[in-house]
């Protein structure tokens, strides 16, 4: 250490000297406390002595004190008043206050104002002055300490949402008077989720703090920065007088996040989708503020991730909509309002009704029937996917063994999972628990799950797939085609079918890109021994395509439109012959 300039090689700091200001207008009170001061031997306390809150104020913003000894019973102040002036002009400043009896009350109340400690007029002696100061010094640290904590995120040392909301509150207030723009930028990581479950909390800390630090580079200093929990950041951007700023600096943090971080020897990319929001033309109040930046962040990832999005009223309306969906949805299992749905899955030559696909529906007494488009993401995003998810597993497991009850032989039914079901606990273990309970053959049941999956979080989702195929049922790609169609992801995992997303199927046969690509889908599949389904077939036409082009099982409308579980079984009796499942042509609709 750098000889800090004393005799002893001690720095300057661990002087024993502390600086004290008293203020006090009796003048018998303060020459009292100076003599019984210097009675201790080696007394290290100097006082100042001013005798109004006016001239201690001016002394306090000159000097820096080590504590302040106030009277209460000033010319130009009284009480509680006084504290707040000290505690506006100089926050940092531990303030013993002198008060005439022991117990009072009032005394307690000035200690929760912010000062540190009190002194008894009349009943202190030097010794107990010096330790009271000492203790009043000491208080105060930790107070700030402990003010530090909660008001800073402790990862990443950025504000929290605490003392976010004030910054943005104080922004508000002075953008109100210079005539100036706040914008808000509600930040979400992409896929953060899959850093931290396929190489742990301490990695998905460590980006956290690396992501912290690129986001200070894109920012003025007197900018805030918060974390708000989890991957979700804010930014404060204060004093601009064009909208425009702020998509600088939007694209500015898009950029220095596309350098990939180093995280435990690997390398990593993170993206961001960025909402953004300006004070005070989009919202008056911080409520509404943070509600747009963060619908205006959605429609970025909407949009496709790593982009950023200025709020506009429509997305106001929509967040509205979706808050609503949400709210009603939460109730939604427990008042009953959800039932399933079932789409047979027919296989094109032998015409037998193979399985039934479960499609969630919701019938809402205000909104009527909710479509799965609108409520499903909704779940996902909340995580309620996750008890409903389950509630459709049990509920398709429970109709499947009655279709046999009833003599249709065995029918394997089909559950859509979200890739969200998989990131929440242990899944295999949750449809093992349902398949035990309700007492079913696993080979009865299929799952559907995503391409979305399987490109978010590879490893994790890896060994969740491989232990739900440990149990026997199989596992079906949805929508194939639609995303990135990988074949390595086929290889990959263990899959053992894959459904032909119907966009495909839907202008079949003629459209010659349509038909190749289901050509190509068919011949990969039959080289890799994947059983394939093609959805949304309509008419005679797609289905006699589809059996030219050897497809081995067909779903949509054509056969039946999905149909609450009285209807389905109505279905299959008019419709198969008796006692097996196979369909009996013509279809009686
Ligand atoms: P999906 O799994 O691809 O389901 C097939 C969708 O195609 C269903 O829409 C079905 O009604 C529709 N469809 C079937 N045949 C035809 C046809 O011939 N023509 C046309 N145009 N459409 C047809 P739905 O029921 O609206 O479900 C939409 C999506 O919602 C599903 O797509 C699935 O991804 C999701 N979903 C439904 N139920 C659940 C569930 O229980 N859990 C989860 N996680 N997702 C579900
Ligand atoms: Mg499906
Ligand atoms: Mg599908």
């Amino acid at each position: 250490m750098p000889d800090q300039g004393t005799s002893f090689g001690l720095p300057v700091v661990l002087r024993q000297e502390l600086l004290v200001l008293l203020i006090e207008d009796n003048l018998g009170d303060a020459l009292l406390i100076k003599a019984l001061l210097d009675e201790v031997a080696g007394n290290p306390v100097c006082i100042e002595h001013v005798t109004s809150l006016e001239a201690g104020l001016a002394r306090v913003v000159e000097t820096g004190f080590d504590a302040v000894i106030t009277d209460l019973h000033l010319p130009d102040s009284e009480g509680v008043d006084t504290l707040r002036q000290l505690f506006t002009v100089a926050e940092s400043v531990p303030i013993v206050v002198m008060t005439h009896c022991e117990n009072n009350p009032f005394a307690l109340d000035l200690l929760k104002h912010g000062a540190q400690d009190y002194l008894v007029k009349g009943q202190s002696d030097g010794p107990l002055i010096i330790k009271t100061i000492r203790y009043a010094i000491e208080r105060k640290e930790a107070d700030q300490h402990f003010a530090y904590l909660s008001h800073y995120d402790k990862l990443t040392g950025l504000a929290n949402r605490e003392l976010f909301r004030d910054r943005l509150q104080q922004a508000m207030a002075r953008a109100e008077r210079n005539h100036r723009l706040v914008a808000l930028l509600f930040l979400d990581l992409d896929r953060f989720k899959s850093v931290n479950d396929t190489l742990g909390h301490l990695a998905g800390d460590e980006l956290l703090v690396q992501v912290a630090g690129r986001l200070k580079t894109c920012v003025r200093k007197a900018d805030t920065i918060a974390r708000l929990g989890g991957d979700e950041f804010t930014v404060i951007l204060e004093g601009l007088e064009d909208p425009g700023d702020a998509e600088v600096v939007c694209r500015k943090i898009i950029d220095t996040l596309a350098d990939p971080l180093v995280v435990q020897s690997h390398e990593i990319y993170v993206t961001t989708s960025i909402g953004v929001t300006f004070f005070p033309s989009d919202d008056q109040e911080l409520v509404g503020l943070l509600r747009n930046a963060d619908a205006a962040m959605y429609r970025a990832k909407e949009e496709g991730r790593n982009k950023y999005h200025l709020f506009t009223a429509d997305l106001s309306a929509r967040a509205v909509n979706r808050m609503g969906i949400e709210s009603a949805l939460r109730h939604a299992v427990e008042r009953d309002e959800l039932y399933l749905c079932y789409q047979p899955k027919v296989h094109v030559e032998t015409g037998q009704i193979l399985g039934a696909e479960a499609l969630l529906r919701w019938n809402n007494p205000q909104r009527g029937l909710v479509s799965p488009a609108e409520f499903i993401p909704v779940a996902e995003e909340t995580g309620l996917i996750v008890p409903i998810g389950e509630w459709v597993l049990r509920r398709a497991c429970v109709d499947a063994l009655r279709w046999q009850q009833l003599g249709f032989g065995e029918i394997s039914v089909a559950v859509n999972l979200s890739p969200r079901q998989f990131r929440h606990g242990d899944l295999p273990t949750m449809v093992r628990s349902v398949l035990d309970e309700v007492g079913m053959a696993p080979d009865l049941l299929d799952l559907e799950i995503t391409e979305s999956l399987l490109m978010d979080d590879t490893e994790a989702s890896q060994i969740s797939l491989n232990e739900l195929k440990q149990l026997g049922l199989r596992i079906y790609l949805d929508d194939f085609g639609t995303g990135y169609s990988s074949l390595a992801y086929l290889k990959k995992f263990p899959i053992d079918g894959l459904k032909i997303d119907r966009s495909f199927i839907r202008d079949l046969p003629g459209d010659s890109d349509d038909e190749a690509i289901t050509r190509a889908i068919l011949a990969l599949s039959q080289a890799l021994r994947l059983r394939v389904v093609a959805e949304g077939v309509e008419n005679e036409f797609q289905l006699e395509f589809l059996r030219q082009a050897s497809c081995d099982v067909v779903q949509g409308f054509y056969f039946a439109q999905p149909l609450a579980f009285e209807h389905f079984v109505g279905w299959l009796r008019c419709n198969t012959k008796h006692a097996s499942s196979v369909v009996r042509w013509p279809l009686a609709g």
